[in-house]
């Protein structure tokens, strides 16, 4: 494999070997359904309900309150169609949808394609609470805050938040898109405040294919798959026991190593930060580093159109991204940004570098010896 940098870890992170090693048993030797009843079924269901206790543990909540799915975009879809037509048929529209204007497409698209509220976020991205409060009322049914932004790394006060909730409309289930927290934060303090919380495997040194829901019990939900009633006819389908087992493995090592990590990462932003300050002139760091979590830095680098940077940073072995990319690649310009007012001839210059648990000093440093390069190029191309 060539050398790069990989800086993008908020898109994707590399499985962990752990969790290689858990998964593998699971796709030759215990290949059983777990929902069959010969012995080796039963020995598959033994494994699902182990990795089971362990999530539900590591997210605070009971193993009942667990649903496997198959990303974080259905764990959200679920949780947002399946409470907001529960009592209505199928069929019901779902209603009384409630979002920030800075959440991922996978909570921003549902909710507005179902007419839903959604509330404007301050300069730093966080919700506007008194919008907040003015969007809720005895017809609210589901809100959606993010724990963490996927694109500026934007830390959510969810204890405010749950206060406006349950003041302003407790017959509401709160929910927290907690994809991107995975990594930084203690999931047991967030499901302390909310009622239902999604992550997504694929971020924390899991597979791809695995979602999280957690759900508080008192809850009920209209699946959005009927079937063969798995995961308490919540979320129907074969369960993918090699994947959930690596998920639960790769959660666990990341709560083990979590404070080490933050600690390691941090410095490894600050340097970052201080490389950037020092070496590439007229780079805005658009969010203070205290709002977000140390594996998001966000810039936006003046004078220079993001798409053209990327593709300079990637011929050189950088893996970064900018804003939002769609699913075919092309960069669209970016909700978030727009919404904490940032100014789009600022906007047109976003780069996320996001770091994880395998980035190293010598990465930071390469990337931004070829980003200070690269931004040179583009603002001063040689003419011949
Ligand atoms: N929510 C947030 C905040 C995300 O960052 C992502 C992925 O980027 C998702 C949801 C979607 O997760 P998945 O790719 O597992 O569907």
């Amino acid at each position: 494999v060539e050398s790069f940098t990989y800086l993008d870890h908020a898109a994707t992170t590399p499985m962990r070997a752990s969790a290689i090693a858990a998964m593998t048993p699971f796709l030759d030797q215990c290949f059983a359904n777990p929902s069959g009843s010969h012995r080796f079924a039963r020995q598959a269901r033994q494994a699902l309900d182990e990795a089971r206790d362990l999530v539900a543990d590591l997210c605070g909540v009971r193993p009942g309150e667990i649903v496997f799915t198959s990303c974080g975009t259905e764990s959200d879809t679920t949780v947002l169609l399946g409470a907001a037509r529960e009592g209505g048929g199928d069929l019901t529209a779902p209603t009384g949808l409630v979002c920030s204007t800075a959440e991922h497409h996978a909570v921003l698209d549902p909710v507005q394609h179902h007419g839903g509220t959604v509330v404007r976020v301050d300069a730093t991205g966080h919700i506007d609470l008194d919008a907040l409060a003015a969007a809720l009322d005895d017809s609210t049914r589901v809100v959606s805050v993010m724990a963490v932004n996927n694109e500026v790394g934007r830390i959510t006060d969810l204890g405010a938040v749950a206060k406006l909730v349950r003041q302003r409309a407790p017959q509401a289930l709160l929910h927290s898109d907690a994809v991107q927290a995975a990594c930084w934060m203690d999931l047991a303090q967030i499901t302390a405040v909310v009622d239902s919380i999604s992550l997504s495997a694929h971020k924390f040194g899991g597979p791809k294919g695995v979602g999280i829901l957690t759900l508080r019990e008192r809850f009920t939900l209209r699946p959005l798959l009927r079937g063969g009633g798995q995961e308490r006819d919540r979320r129907s389908g074969t369960h993918n026991l090699a994947g959930i087992v690596a998920t639960a493995e790769a959660l666990r090592a990341t709560v083990e190593g979590r404070s080490a990590q933050i600690a390691r990462i941090q410095a490894l932003r600050e340097r970052l930060l201080e490389a950037v300050h020092h070496h590439i002139p007229d780079v805005t760091v658009t969010l203070d580093p205290e709002l977000s979590v140390p594996g998001i830095v966000h810039l936006c680098v003046n004078a220079v159109e993001s798409e053209a940077l990327l593709f300079l940073l990637d011929q050189a072995g950088v893996c970064a991204s900018a804003a939002s990319a769609c699913a075919s690649g092309a960069m669209e310009p970016s909700h978030v940004l727009a919404a904490m007012g940032v100014p789009s001839s600022q906007a047109r210059g976003a780069l996320r570098l996001s770091l994880g648990y395998t980035t190293t000093e010598a990465e930071i440093d390469a990337a931004v010896a070829v980003l200070a390069d690269s931004v040179a190029r583009l603002r001063h191309p040689v003419r011949m």
